[in-house]
């Protein structure tokens, strides 16, 4: 049977996710020690790290806690930075730090899943790892150094031939790849409402629809302005992703905010499912215009990606990704999609967490770069150690923390987003897919040399 392509942009997430708690309903002045804005998964990660310390913490969210980002994207947990292999964090930040850095992502994954087992957040959390393949055979020798760094980190990574990649994804369009045990994926928006039950469980207050407007540190605390509401606290952590005006003024150099296509198909045969996951382990590969695949609880194939041309429409996008899963993973017939919805994640310059000191007290953290949901749970430790150092500058956090006006950090921003960001964008992703073209041809070439028995 056909079915119409689906027109609501609401998330599988949202629309499969059990209501959570009733959020608070704000008085005309909340106090508390820490307040946090943002109630994503970097802000309610951070609020439950404080509240299990004993912090009184309130959440204020400009819209439902989990309707950006953290409600929006694929579910996939991944325990390593998109482009920072632990080498290049070294090369970037010395070998302490960067060594400190890569631990750090490295043990989110695993973060993640024992805090939703902890407070038992039935979440559909798969634990059986992540997989990293390629599809192209002359790109192995790549994949195989970022597989040995993660090793060499202790990192519970298993390097996969082409036999063991074909075996774990149930299809032979991958050359080689590697397993990293400590990833997995999860239904984000249960998670979420599993951590702010959490939370108000624990005492700490969550308000949506409440957009903060500004922030201002006067006597020794921090003034927040929230519409009719003003919240005074101690101390002040922000987690608002890609916040817009009046807030992002107030942050520093706004990341850019890459549009991407997410779509789940209906529930797919269970002996499909059985071939393509039998581990259910979600899988991202690493091509320029990625492919990914993933199985939710019920079997639902679950993909995505970034539209080159601004006149690429959802719906063409969904009709190229339900191709292209139908081709490289053998399915007998193109899947028709279930749900189809969008989202928009933050990119920085390099690729890297960022946190920003505010002023006295104060902190901004930013996760995302498309690896978020580890991210997150990592910044969310860091800002957690800066809220509760009685020094703030003797908190071991693990990235670094740089001061809001910093010179470095504007220059690179503004190099990397200024206005032809936009074009950049378009262009990078255009020039991304004539590589994989390119990458395809190279691998033919290698291929071929290798059956004639040359290298
Ligand atoms: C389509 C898509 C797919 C993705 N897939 C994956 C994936 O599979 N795996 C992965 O690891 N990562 C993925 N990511 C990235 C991941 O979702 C994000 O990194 C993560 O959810 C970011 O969480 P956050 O809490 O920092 O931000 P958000 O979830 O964006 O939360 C920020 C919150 O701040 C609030 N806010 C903004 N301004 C204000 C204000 N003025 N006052 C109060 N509140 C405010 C917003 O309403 C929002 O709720 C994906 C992202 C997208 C968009």
């Amino acid at each position: 049977m056909s079915h119409a392509m689906p027109s609501s942009n609401l998330s599988l997430w949202q629309q499969t996710a059990r209501p959570a708690r009733q959020w608070d309903r704000p008085a005309a002045l909340e106090q508390a020690d820490v307040c946090i804005i943002g109630g994503g998964l970097a802000g309610m990660t951070t609020a439950l790290l404080l509240a299990e310390q004993g912090a009184a913490v309130v959440v204020l969210d400009a819209a439902e806690p989990g309707t950006a980002a953290s409600g929006r994207n694929a579910g996939f947990v991944v325990p390593n930075l998109a482009q920072l292999d632990p080498d290049a964090l070294v090369a970037r930040l010395g070998e302490q730090a960067g060594q400190r850095l890569a631990q750090a992502v490295g043990q989110a994954g695993r973060g993640i899943f024992d805090l939703a087992a902890k407070y038992q957040i039935d979440c559909a959390a798969v634990t059986s790892g992540w997989i990293q393949p390629t599809a192209f055979a002359h790109q192995q020798d790549r994949l195989y150094q970022r597989f040995s760094q993660w090793q060499a980190l202790g990192q519970q990574v298993e390097w996969l031939d082409k036999q063991a990649v074909s075996r774990m994804t149930g299809t032979s369009c991958f050359a080689a790849g590697w397993l990293d045990r400590s990833g997995g994926a999860l239904h984000p928006l249960r998670y979420l409402y599993g951590l702010a039950n959490a939370v108000q469980g624990l005492g700490g207050r969550i308000f949506a629809n409440l957009p903060a407007d500004r922030l201002v540190w006067q006597n020794n605390g921090w003034h927040i302005s929230a519409g009719q509401t003003e919240i005074r606290a101690k101390k002040l952590v922000v987690c608002a992703n890609l916040a817009r005006a009046p807030l992002a003024s107030q942050l520093g150099p706004r990341p850019l905010g890459l549009q991407i296509v997410q779509l789940a198909t209906y529930p797919i045969k269970g002996s499909d499912a059985q071939r393509l996951a039998p581990g259910r382990q979600p899988v991202s590969d690493i091509r320029r215009d990625i492919f990914t695949f993933r199985l939710d609880a019920e079997n639902r194939l679950i993909t995505g990606g970034m539209a080159v041309w601004p006149w690429e429409t959802m719906q063409a996008m969904a009709r190229r990704m339900l191709g292209r899963l139908a081709r490289y993973l053998g399915l007998a017939e193109r899947p028709q999609a279930e749900f189809l919805w969008t989202g928009e994640a933050a990119v920085t310059p390099g690729f890297m967490p960022v946190i920003r000191q505010l002023g006295p007290a104060g902190w901004a953290g930013i996760a995302c770069n498309g690896r978020g949901l580890a991210a997150t749970y990592m910044l969310a430790r860091d800002l957690a150690a800066l809220v509760l150092a009685e020094q703030a500058s003797e908190a071991a956090t693990a990235l670094p923390v740089t001061e809001l006006d910093n010179k470095a950090d504007r220059l690179v921003f503004g190099r990397s987003f200024g206005a032809l960001a936009p074009l950049g964008k378009q262009l990078i992703l255009w020039r991304g897919r004539q590589l994989d073209r390119l990458h395809g041809i190279q691998d033919y070439i290698f291929n071929s040399a290798h059956s004639n028995g040359a290298g």
